[in-house]
């Protein structure tokens, strides 16, 4: 153990991790088996992984099946490229899965390795499509405060979390930011959306990027009315609707895609995560009819972008098993279920525990945000790092969940595994339940 902690700290470069803390503490902790909601570490110590580690392994740790198929994949073909129109038949299967899934107009997908490059993806094959239709001026992306859609150097711009612009030195020109509708409301982020288009100028608006539920942001659930109101803005200035379906695609929210609850469909959809529940890295971008058609008419000599990973078959494989699990054994059904037992669990708390200051959720996406005074709409003092101190509670616990306290918020985040069970749920809820106690006794 020893040897290992002291090898991570020397040549072990975390993600998303404070360089100090690994110096100073080592590894947090060491990870070595995982099954269904839990996970279980090198000492032995056993964890509800009510984060499905990175919102991710919605069908839980341990799927055997799930090895199978990339076993069978890599003894028949591990690897060959999708470049130059080479193509292979689990690519070919997966493309044509998730277009029967995904909303009605979206039907073409270009395939990645994960959710920033899906974006970056997304932005630049908006560009193109507004380039080769004679006006390369829109080229500007509008997004959301407070929206997370990755690292990359187009998402890290288009994320709406400062925190996540300084490594870059400088944002990429072309990317303008509005208010979210969690503070705003529907009316407010349109306006302010309006503002900003008008501001820039139209004519230079390639696309809107918006995450159905802002997840990283704090779980950040809109007004019901949000997406209609935004399709429509789209619409009057003809700009193309992504919707950045990383975290709240493949049954996350109790749908198969978190847009499903607005009954709007979007331009462009990009996807990574639930889609090999992280058994394997794959992310994507699913174009409209009309998009691919433009694309298809005018889009001469070769489409200059493409990772050597685009369209991996084993990655293929490997989805197409998950999705299969995800449907045979209901589990959009099962996070809708287990979602509403959960949010329910949370309204509970609110109830009897003074520092809770909001509870939502739609599916297995949810969040608690703590305030030192509700009624005022009062939050603690950052220094107090309350919902830091609730995740270290949980942890001791054995609950791993996610804090996000960008801009003085306090927000504790929930995103389990979707074959979480009834009694999970409620394990899971008692020991909320006393974290957030053992916290608020703290602070008084
Ligand atoms: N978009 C959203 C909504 C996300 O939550 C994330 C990651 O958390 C990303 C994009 C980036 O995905 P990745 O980390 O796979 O690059």
């Amino acid at each position: 153990m020893d040897q290992l902690i002291e090898w991570d700290k020397k040549h072990f470069i975390h993600p998303t991790s404070s360089i100090r803390d690994q110096q100073e503490k080592g590894a947090k902790v060491i990870f070595e088996k995982g099954e269904g909601i839990y996970l279980t570490d090198k000492n032995g110590k056993k964890y509800i992984d009510a984060m499905s580690s990175l919102w991710n392994v919605n069908i839980g740790h341990g799927r055997k099946e799930l090895g199978e198929a990339a076993r069978q994949q890599m003894d028949q073909l591990a690897f060959s490229s999708a470049f130059s129109t080479f193509s292979h038949e689990p690519t070919i299967q997966l493309a044509k899965k998730i277009a029967d899934l995904a909303p009605s107009n979206l039907n073409a997908i270009f395939f990645t390795s994960g959710g920033s490059e899906s974006n970056d993806s997304a932005f630049k094959l908006v560009r193109h499509y507004w380039r080769i239709q004679g006006q390369p001026e829109r080229n500007k992306i509008v997004s959301l405060k407070r929206g997370y859609h990755g690292v990359a150097a187009g998402a890290t711009s288009a994320t709406g979390i400062p925190e996540f612009w300084d490594m870059a030195g400088q944002l990429q020109s072309g990317f303008v930011h509005a208010a979210t509708p969690y503070w705003e409301g529907t009316q407010g982020s349109i306006k302010s959306i309006r503002e900003v288009i008008e501001a820039e100028g139209p004519e230079t608006i390639a696309a809107f990027i918006a995450e159905p539920i802002q997840g990283a942001g704090g779980v950040l659930v809109p007004p019901s009315d949000y997406f209609q109101e935004i399709r429509k803005l789209c619409d009057d200035y003809g700009i193309v609707f992504i919707a950045d379906e990383v975290i709240t695609g493949f049954g996350r929210t109790g749908t198969m895609f978190g847009l499903e609850h607005s009954g709007v469909q979007p331009d462009m959809m990009t996807f990574a995560k639930g889609v090999t529940s992280g058994y394997f890295p794959l992310g994507g971008v699913i174009v409209s009819d009309q998009i691919h058609g433009v694309l298809k008419e005018k889009s001469m000599g070769t489409l200059f972008h493409g990772f050597t990973y685009s369209g991996h078959p084993t990655a293929a494989a490997v989805a197409l098993k998950n999705i299969e699990i995800i449907e045979k054994e209901g589990l959009v059904e099962n996070s809708r279920k287990m979602g509403e037992l959960l949010l329910e669990g949370f309204k509970k708390l609110k109830a009897d525990l003074q520092i809770i200051g909001d509870v939502r959720g739609v599916g297995l996406l949810g969040a608690v945000e703590l305030m030192e005074d509700p009624s005022a709409n009062k939050r603690f003092s950052p220094e107090l790092k309350v919902a830091g101190k609730v995740i270290e509670a949980l942890h001791q616990r054995g609950v791993i969940c996610r804090a996000v306290a960008y801009e003085g918020t306090d927000i504790i985040c929930f995103s389990p595994p979707l074959v979480i069970k009834e009694e999970e749920v409620k394990t899971l809820l008692e020991k909320l339940r006393e974290a957030i106690s053992e916290v608020a006794q703290e602070l008084s």
